[in-house]
């Protein structure tokens, strides 16, 4: 396998020479400080290691002409190709393994074509929900792919990682809310994929459902460059009740009964289990005063019109009351639903085990897990780390929360959050960290869970794992990249999708299967 160090400076030369034919110069960065800052995702782990993932160059295209023609050369003198958005994805996604060309599609971030009548909209994929939405508020409309890294990660990164957004419940994920988008497959050719010849259609059974397909495959099978996106009235009114127990079973039943209760503005609730809130009391500077004894919390959030917010509202509370929820008053409630853009901004410091405060940077491991699993999976996945924590200070366990997937409550996306002593980290502490996130995701697994609850699962530990929840599904996984990336250049090394061009790989997947337990 050829790795960065070992690519010939004369083939990175000739590459940058071919750029030049289909790019100005400012679009073509070679300097270090360019590949470092796209080599660069929130949790970069094994941070010691991080040299050997730098690309080796850079390209900042404006059209999907541009890309092709860059995905072209690429493929011509088989140069690793690695779609970067936002740069804010958590498994690792658009960190450019093999080096090669990162394709950064920041600059195509344009609204293309506003239809107000269909309610679509049509944007070049660099664009970010925070800056779309600036734009259709003069139009009372909205999109809403809504996640934790809304102001900052782009509608190409939501593709390829087929987001998930946080007030899903009501308005659906990514998946559900492009409606059909271009993309530049690995060889340069470009196709449309989504329904009907005007690209604006949500229902229909022509043909293979192709428009899932090169969706949340991690920028593997092609670089999506031009979306059109469904949208809907912006909500006149918001409620966003936040509820405290001292005991994480009852907040458990509660926030299962909130998304049974089919409240049409149910747009989302979130649980929180006693080690977060433990964490957040003790070390997020943004965390907002409660009673001592609160030991769980949930939060709901409803979205529409004033008049049906109002009437849904008031179900919920009823429902509170049953369940012997707390209700923690208005200034609270605003305060922490608003507060889940930049909540993660804060945690940069945890704690050793004798309680002294050091450095940390954070780290989420998430699945998406049944209703009925998701206390098993929290108790299972504490021990893990306790099990770290008890060998080492590297580690720090930030606590566990669940949103709801679905309107009917049916499954979660659970995320336990790590703190990790970077400085601490060398090659027996990651041995130790990616056995343990190897042992997380089969435990979603044991319990009937996806280890690829919305982020993907490309990283060292978890992406072991994949062959054996997608079964035969993955070895036709391996046909499809093989069949459209035959050089495998387009982001090479992520979901183990080497195994599509080796000849022993059934060998290697009866290894990779035998991993569960
Ligand atoms: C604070 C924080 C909170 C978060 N909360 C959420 C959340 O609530 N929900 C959620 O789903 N995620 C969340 N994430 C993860 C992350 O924001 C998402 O995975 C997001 O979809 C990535 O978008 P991006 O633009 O940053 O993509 P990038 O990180 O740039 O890329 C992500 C992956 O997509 C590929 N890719 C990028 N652009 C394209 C393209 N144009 N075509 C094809 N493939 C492409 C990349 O190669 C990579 O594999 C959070 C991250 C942070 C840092």
């Amino acid at each position: 396998m050829t790795t960065v160090s070992e690519r010939p400076a004369e083939l990175v030369a000739r590459v940058v020479e071919r750029l030049h034919e289909v790019l100005r110069p400012d679009q073509i960065l070679t300097g270090r400080t360019d590949r470092l800052n796209r080599a660069r995702v929130p949790a970069p782990f094994p941070v010691h290691r991080w040299a050997e993932r730098l690309p080796d160059l850079a390209v900042l295209p404006e059209t999907t002409e541009e890309v092709a023609a860059v995905v072209r050369i690429a493929n011509e003198l088989r140069m690793p190709v690695v779609p970067r958005d936002g740069g804010t994805g958590l498994t690792d996604g658009a960190v450019p393994l093999r080096g090669g060309i990162v394709v950064d599609v920041k600059r195509m971030n344009q609204v293309h074509e506003l239809d107000l009548d269909n309610r679509t909209v049509t944007v070049g994929t660099g664009i970010s929900m925070l800056k779309l939405n600036e734009q259709l508020a003069a139009h009372g409309l909205i999109y809403p792919d809504d996640p934790a890294s809304y102001p900052c990660s782009l509608v190409g990164g939501r593709i390829g990682t087929s987001g998930w957004s946080l007030i899903g419940s009501r308005y659906g994920h990514t998946r559900d809310l492009v409606l059909s988008f271009d993309v530049v497959l690995p060889t340069g050719d470009v196709v449309h994929v989504g329904d009907g010849a005007g690209g604006k259609i949500s229902k229909s059974s022509s043909g293979y459902q192709l428009k899932h397909l090169f969706m949340g495959h991690q920028g593997t099978l092609g670089i999506a460059t031009r979306a059109t996106l469904k949208l809907y009235p912006k909500p006149e009114a918001e409620l966003s009740p936040f509820w405290a127990f001292d005991d994480y079973d009852d907040a458990y039943r509660f926030t299962g009964a909130l998304a049974r209760a089919g409240v049409a503005t149910f747009s989302g609730a979130v649980l929180f289990d006693e080690w977060k809130v433990a964490y957040l009391r003790r070390d997020d500077e943004a965390y907002i005063p409660q009673p001592a004894d609160v030991r769980a919390l949930t939060c709901a959030v409803l979205y529409g019109w004033e008049d049906e917010v109002r009437a849904g509202g008031k179900r919920l509370f009823r429902i509170a009351r049953e369940h012997g929820a707390r209700y923690l008053g208005d200034e609270i409630s605003e305060g922490d639903w608003a507060a889940r853009h930049d909540r993660y901004a804060t945690p940069l410091h945890g704690r050793t085990r004798t309680g002294q405060v050091v450095p940390m940077s954070w780290h989420c491991e998430d699945a998406a897990v049944n209703y009925t699993r998701l206390p098993a999976v929290m108790r299972a996945w504490h021990g893990i780390v306790a099990d770290l924590r008890r060998r080492t200070d590297v580690f720090d366990d930030w606590g566990m929360f669940a949103y709801t997937s679905a309107d009917t409550g049916v499954d979660y996306l659970t995320e336990i959050d790590v703190g990790i002593w970077e400085q601490r980290l060398d090659d027996d502490a990651w041995a130790m960290w990616v056995a343990a996130k190897r042992d997380i995701a089969a435990a979603a697994l044991a319990h009937g869970g996806s280890i690829s609850a919305c982020h993907g699962s490309c990283r060292e530990g978890e992406v072991d794992l994949v062959p054996s929840e997608l079964g035969g599904g993955y070895e036709v996984m391996l046909g499809i990249k093989r069949l459209l990336d035959p050089n495998n250049i387009m982001n090479p090394g992520k979901y183990l999708l080497d195994l599509a061009y080796e000849p022993d790989a059934t060998d290697r997947l009866a290894d990779l299967r035998g991993l569960l337990p």
